[in-house]
């Protein structure tokens, strides 16, 4: 199915928004209005609204908005989520998308340990791919990448 990233991804976070009472807590930027983009929804959904929750759940209190971002090159879209929050451990990187994994600074909230785990399997059979890097008590960045596939 033919979708804008752009109003895919307002949609997305206005959604998310009303079901975490977490108003303005999200902010989303685009250089261009439309994105288009030939993918499955459904899927795409479970992805975006995985990484922006964590990003949502471990902001640990922190007052800078989570910040969603996308930007597009020739043959690829780039999302960006970024929280400011809690961080994940250095020695836990590695692990977070594997399914079960919790790092050991997230005791205290509530979680199964498989939303990575998902949707880095998705974002593969999308044909993309997803990296994750961060610093403890700083920030996390989740790179999603989609490859622009040729519509003919
Ligand atoms: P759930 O299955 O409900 O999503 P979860 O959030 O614990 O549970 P994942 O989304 O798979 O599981 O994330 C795995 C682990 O990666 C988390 O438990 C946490 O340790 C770490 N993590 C993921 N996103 C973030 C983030 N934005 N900030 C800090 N740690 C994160
Ligand atoms: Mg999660």
């Amino acid at each position: 199915q033919r979708l804008n990233l752009v109003a895919f991804c307002q949609h997305l976070i206005q959604q998310q928004q009303v079901e975490n009472e977490t108003y303005q807590r999200v902010v989303f930027s685009s250089e261009q209005s439309t994105a288009l983009l030939w993918t499955d929804p459904i899927l795409l959904e479970q992805v975006l609204d995985n990484l922006i929750s964590n990003a949502l759940k471990y902001s640990g209190g922190s007052e800078t908005p989570v910040e969603v971002s996308l930007t597009q090159a020739p043959r690829e879209y780039v999302l960006m989520v970024k929280d400011y929050g809690i961080g994940i451990p250095a020695d836990a990187v590695e692990h977070v998308c594997k399914s079960f994994y919790r790092a050991w600074n997230v005791t205290e909230y509530p979680g199964t340990g498989l939303g990575l785990s998902l949707s880095h399997r998705i974002v593969e059979l999308l044909g993309g791919s997803l990296a994750i890097e961060s610093q403890q008590n700083q920030y996390t960045l989740c790179t999603v990448r989609l490859p622009r596939q040729e519509v003919s």
